[in-house]
């Protein structure tokens, strides 16, 4: 039989749409045959996705996506096969979350100065007690018609230096590494193409990372080109790191992500699942 992994993915307990339960039934569908769902700063789906994964015969990983920020820059640490009960973990993202919170708050204060009202009580009402994320306001303006995409919203409002960015100093890197470590799981950096680092500043980060504990970095993610896998597998191999495989899926309504939709590692890779 073959194995279809997918190691990055969200639900509504951050910024997904689908439900932990409708996320793993979807993957499931999609011949996925191992998922980790790995949400914002939260493991608040976690029980219902490992249930749910019992029921549709999948197998499942725990996982998470930790905010951190090293040499003033954020990065996402996917933390898998954890435990996502380990007091440390939790008491880590429970800042995290208080963080979260106030930086809705304040991004929300920004737009009511551009005379964008409302935007608070929405996300809030939208994330469902969940975690609110830029991707909520990205939906809030998209409805109101105050973009005409979400890309929009980022590029005028939300990204980093943008009139509505609020910047956040989140978790110290080699910290969340830690809470990751301590909870049995494997810290893997997520997206590593996506922070615009010149060539030099990723050795920096890699080098760093994989001095604090990091055992791994996604060489395949959802949209990912060959030169960019190909790429991402130099890094892996130079820095010794394990590769993992993510779409960070979000919704269906994306037709470009897929749960599962992914191209296979290079052959030269070592696979992050050896090391659960
Ligand atoms: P946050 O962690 O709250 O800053 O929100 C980040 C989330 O917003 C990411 O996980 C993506 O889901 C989404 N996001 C970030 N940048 C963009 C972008 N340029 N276009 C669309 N969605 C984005
Ligand atoms: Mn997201
Ligand atoms: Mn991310
Ligand atoms: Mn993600």
């Amino acid at each position: 039989m073959t194995t279809i992994y997918d190691l990055h993915s969200h639900s509504s307990a951050s910024d997904g749409s689908l439900t932990p339960d409708k996320l793993i039934q979807r993957a499931s569908q999609m011949g996925v045959t191992s998922i980790a769902l790995t949400d914002h700063d939260t493991i608040n789906g976690q029980a219902e996705a490992a249930k749910a994964a019992l029921s549709y015969d999948i197998n499942y990983i725990p996982g998470i996506e930790i905010s951190t920020t090293w040499e003033n820059k954020c990065f996402h640490i996917v933390g898998l096969n954890i435990d996502p009960q380990h007091t440390a973990l939790n008491s880590g993202i429970n800042k995290l979350q208080t963080l979260r919170s106030e930086r809705a708050k304040k991004i929300a204060f920004k737009l009511e100065k551009k005379r964008i009202t409302g935007a608070y009580d929405a996300v809030i009402e939208a994330a469902n007690g969940g975690m609110v994320t830029r991707a909520h306001f990205a939906n809030f303006l998209y409805s109101q018609n105050y973009v005409s995409t979400q890309q929009e919203a980022f590029d005028r409002y939300l990204g980093a230096g943008k009139s509505c960015f609020v910047k956040t100093v989140w978790a110290d890197l080699s910290e969340a590494i830690n809470w990751i470590n301590q909870s049995g799981g494997v810290a893997v950096i997520a997206h590593p193409l996506r922070y615009k680092l010149t060539a030099s500043w990723m050795k920096r980060f890699l080098a760093f990372f994989k001095d604090q504990g990091g055992l791994g970095i996604e060489v395949v993610t959802g949209r990912s080109t060959p030169d960019e896998i190909r790429l991402a597998q130099k890094y892996a191999a130079q820095y010794d790191l394990a590769a993992s495989v993510g779409s960070d899926f979000h919704t269906p309504d994306n037709q470009w992500v897929e749960l599962g939709r992914l191209a296979p590692l290079p052959e030269t890779s070592k696979p992050v699942w050896d090391l659960f």
